[in-house]
């Protein structure tokens, strides 16, 4: 077995993602590099080699089952193992602005286009690949929630999100930020270590020009807990090292 650490992360072709599939292979890690579109993943793959970067691009859309087993085919051919799982894509398909209150307006498909991205499609992806990071030494998965997920900061009128209510996206980010906590039970007696993870506000297309942070911050959160030690945090809700209330 490599001592290279192998890391899969979703929605690696542009925003937080990328970000984080650069530090990630900055700091010697070969990553695979998640993304939907065929043209759009073998660019930004491209990008990160021609900067002498280990990577590789992986062809995983959130909304097509079959892809997840032939990632976990190519890993476990490859490398036997996968160490990091960094689940980071996601839609907001409601709203650009973030302004709209959507919780009486959100349409049905609204609703289920956003929980099978930001979902289904997680929950079945890592479910299927846990026998290969079962295999890893210290296996990591970071899922990207949001502090829109916070049920807590949702409820707390002084909360900065209090009157951000992207009714979709926000019970999306909710439903994963449930999931860490049962994968954490689920797996509290091995070496893997799972989080949810929140970026902050971020400039992407997603975040908008407005968000403060640089997506090089914006990629801090999610690193840091890839590349965790045996002191990881295992099942919390963390922000620059800090946690978040549920
Ligand atoms: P972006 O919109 O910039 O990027 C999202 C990525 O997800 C893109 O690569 C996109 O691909 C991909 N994606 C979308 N749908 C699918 C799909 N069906 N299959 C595979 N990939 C898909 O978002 P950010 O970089 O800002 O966000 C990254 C993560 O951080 C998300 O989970 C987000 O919810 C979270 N987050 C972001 C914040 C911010 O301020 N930016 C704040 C809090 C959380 P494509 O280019 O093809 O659309």
């Amino acid at each position: 077995m490599s001592s290279e650490k192998i890391a899969l992360v979703t929605g690696a072709n542009k925003g937080i993602g990328f970000e984080t599939a650069r530090q990630l292979a900055e700091k010697g890690v070969k990553v695979y590099m998640g993304a939907r579109d065929k043209g759009r993943g073998e660019a930004a793959a491209s990008a990160l080699k021609s900067q002498g970067l280990d990577v590789e691009f992986m062809w995983l859309d959130m909304t097509k089952r079959p892809l997840f087993h032939a990632a976990k085919t190519l890993l476990e051919t490859q490398h036997g193992r996968l160490d990091i799982l960094v689940n980071n894509a996601a839609i907001q398909i409601e709203d650009p602005t973030w302004s709209q209150n959507t919780t009486t307006t959100v349409s049905p498909h609204v609703l289920q286009e956003t929980f099978d991205v930001n979902f289904f499609g997680l929950v079945e992806l890592t479910n299927i690949l846990l026998p290969l990071i079962a295999k890893s030494k210290a296996g990591r998965i970071v899922n990207l929630t949001s502090i829109l997920g916070s049920l807590t900061l949702h409820d707390t009128p002084s909360s900065p999100i209090y009157s951000t209510k992207t009714f979709a996206y926000n019970a999306s980010k909710a439903a994963l930020n449930m999931y860490t906590i049962h994968l954490a039970y689920t797996l509290k007696d091995t070496p893997i270590r799972v989080n949810s993870a929140h970026p902050g506000w971020v400039k992407t297309d997603m975040g908008t020009d407005a968000a403060p942070m640089s997506v090089e911050d914006g990629a801090k959160t999610t690193v840091d807990l890839a590349l965790a030690g045996e002191d990881s945090p295992h099942g919390r809700y963390i922000h620059l090292g800090k946690e978040l209330p549920w």
